[in-house]
């Protein structure tokens, strides 16, 4: 009987522990979001993206890859945006502005080659006419309630891995493939918060773009991997501005 009655107890307490490192889990992710990104945003100002040139040539691939990233962030960055207005959601608020450190480091790369900008500067507006039915599709679909807007949140965030990952298959470039790692990891961590913010809603996501397989992978790497929160790959202007990294990520 007293074992049982210890069993039990040991029971409990582990249970508590598995939920408390659950709940820090999220809360780690949010608060990496919300402390990171301030910081993130006045540095890109710090780094204008035509001040370094980069050596090497570009394949056609790379530069069409370039110019669909750089708004394919930006669409990112004016979905979350919105579904902040909408919602009042900080995680939109945070991970939209790290959307954005992400268009501007694809624009630094850009800039570094002599490449045009094809972003428009205008909330909801591209130059790919793709992202101009994405936008409008996928904030029609989050205006539904917030759960809505945090799957297409996740979608997104599929979209993004996808699609970095086909791209950085077709590039030996480093320059371009630093950038795209950045990238990757960024949209990684939003999949996570994405994910955590749901399960938080009492709802699940399951994968439409990437396999589950990966998706499970990625929401397991987050208990493994060495992520330090706050830290965004970057150091200062003057080490890594003009090494390909981008002003910041
Ligand atoms: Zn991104
Ligand atoms: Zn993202």
């Amino acid at each position: 009987m007293k074992t049982r009655k210890l069993l039990f107890s040991a029971f409990w307490a582990l249970s508590s522990i598995l939920i408390i490192s659950c709940s820090e889990t999220i809360n780690q992710v949010e608060d990496t979001l919300a402390s990171a990104n301030d910081e993130k945003s006045s540095e890109v100002a710090l780094a204008p993206g035509d001040s370094c040139t980069f050596s090497g040539e570009l394949t056609e691939t790379e530069i069409a890859g370039l110019m669909e990233m750089r708004e394919e962030e930006k669409l990112a960055h004016d979905v979350y945006s919105t579904f902040f207005e909408m919602y009042d959601y900080v995680i939109f608020n945070n991970i939209s502005k790290s959307e954005n450190a992400h268009t501007s480091a694809v624009l630094y790369v850009m800039a570094g080659y002599g490449l045009e900008d094809p972003a428009t500067g205008e909330e909801g507006m591209f130059t790919n006419p793709t992202f101009n039915e994405l936008y409008a599709s996928l904030t029609a679909k989050g205006s539904a309630s917030l759960a809505e807007a945090l799957r297409v949140g996740a979608f997104i965030e599929e979209y993004d891995i996808n699609d970095l990952q086909n791209l950085l298959e077709e590039t030996q470039n480093e320059d371009v493939i630093r950038v795209y790692s950045n990238l990757l990891r960024g949209s990684k961590n939003h999949l996570r918060a994405f994910t955590y913010a749901l399960a938080r809603q009492g709802e699940t996501y399951i994968p439409t773009v990437i396999s589950e397989e990966q998706y499970q992978e990625i929401l397991e790497d987050s208990n493994t991997s060495e992520w330090t929160p706050g830290y965004y790959y970057y150091n200062s202007v003057d080490s890594t501005a003009c090494d390909g990294t981008g002003p910041n990520f």
